[in-house]
């Protein structure tokens, strides 16, 4: 039985990891979380009452508060999502993407380094950082048969991505200099249930079910590379318990799409599961927009290594993951859903009453 640290995991990707290391597994789990906006316990339910469960609202920029923690819980591992993770807040706003997830990161490696320094050697030998990250890093592609590995030099092109890619490299750093054993995965664009409205997937089912515009950036030519999030969560686990310190895995699910053909796809599952009282389909909707300054083109992840290395394959195909996530947003529309889109998750959360 290992207790793992997972900072941001009120977040949709944390909150996957959370659940299922506490569904499948006999491990414990502490959460560090400040609870932004994109925090959300509603997401943590059916794992909130389990004794190996244990929630700390905390800032990662807060050495004092992680100190404590680290003390208190005396982890084996930690595995840290918490970061600002939005593409487009981050260019309206870059300063919280700075804070967040360059110096939360400095200062998550900090207190975890302090605490590393107080264990015996061979609890030294069994602990491990796991730093999650995006390909983002990388910047975009040019010629359809590239694809990112662990090796390819990096190159953002948003303030978010920006924000990552030092993160990731200050977590190198503290493994060479400090010998601090740290790991980095780099995953592909992820989907799936407990998704923030903000991101394309959800905000497209919701937008469509409540009869509004469906936005498609340009042409909605970009492709991207998309991951059920419970395979994610599957082999960020994987990783953590069995990947080699100093090491990266590009993490993704060979799974690339132009977003035209995800909204299409959502249209045409909408237009089955749940058919607009016109009769007419979902498609309607689609209206194009500006695209988003700096867009990058392609991604595209070579997730050979974790296969080969560590065994991982995804499970879902984008056929079946998409369809599980549609009914999941339909099933959820008049509860989760509708709590995040009045802001009432938020209102509980601070002890305010919902509406
Ligand atoms: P998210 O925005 O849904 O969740 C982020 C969580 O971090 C939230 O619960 C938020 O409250 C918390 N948080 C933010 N700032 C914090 C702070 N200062 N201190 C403590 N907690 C804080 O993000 P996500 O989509 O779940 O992504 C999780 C991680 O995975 C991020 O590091 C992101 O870069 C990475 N990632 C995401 C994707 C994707 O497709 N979503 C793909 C690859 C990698």
């Amino acid at each position: 039985m290992k207790k793992i640290i997972v900072t941001g995991g009120a977040g949709f990707i944390g909150s996957a990891v959370v659940r299922s290391i506490i569904g499948n597994t006999a491990d414990a789990v502490c959460v560090i979380d400040k609870l932004t906006y994109a925090g959300n316990l509603e997401s943590l339910a059916e794992v909130s009452a389990d004794p190996r469960y244990r929630f700390e609202q905390a800032d990662i920029c807060d050495r004092r508060a992680l100190d404590r923690i680290f003390t208190d819980f005396r982890p084996d591992i930690v595995m840290h999502l918490a970061a600002e993770s939005h593409v487009d807040r981050s260019i309206d706003g870059p300063g919280e993407f700075i804070q967040t997830n360059i110096v939360g990161t400095y200062t998550l490696l900090e207190a975890a380094r302090s605490y590393f320094d107080t264990l015996s050697e061979e609890a030294k030998r069994e602990f491990r950082f796991h730093h999650i990250s995006t390909d983002e890093v990388y910047g975009d592609l040019e010629g359809p048969e590239d694809f990112f590995r662990e090796s390819t030099p990096y190159a953002p092109s948003s303030p978010y991505s920006a924000s990552k890619a030092a993160s990731d490299h200050l977590v190198r750093a503290w493994k060479r200099t400090f010998r601090l054993p740290t790991i980095v995965t780099n995953c592909s664009n992820n989907y799936g249930p407990y998704h923030f409205p903000e991101k394309l997937i959800p905000l497209v089912i919701l937008n469509a079910l409540d009869g509004k515009p469906l936005p498609v950036y340009g042409t909605g030519a970009q492709i991207r590379d998309w991951l059920y999030v419970e395979d994610h969560a599957r082999a960020l686990y994987l990783v953590a318990t069995r990947g080699v310190p100093g090491e990266t895995y590009n993490i993704g699910g060979h799974n690339e799409k132009k977003n035209i053909e995800v909204v299409e796809t959502i249209c045409a599952l909408l237009d089955e599961l749940r058919p607009r009282d016109d009769g007419r389909s979902y498609r309607e909707q689609i209206t194009f927009v500006a695209d988003r300054p700096g867009h990058d083109l392609r991604y595209a992840i070579d997730a050979a290594k974790i296969g080969r290395e560590l065994g991982w394959k995804p499970q879902e195909t984008f056929d079946s993951g998409i369809r599980k996530t549609v009914e999941w947003y339909l099933a959820n529309k008049d509860g989760w859903c509708r709590r995040v889109q009045d802001g009432s998750y938020s209102r509980e959360r601070l002890g305010l009453g919902g509406k």
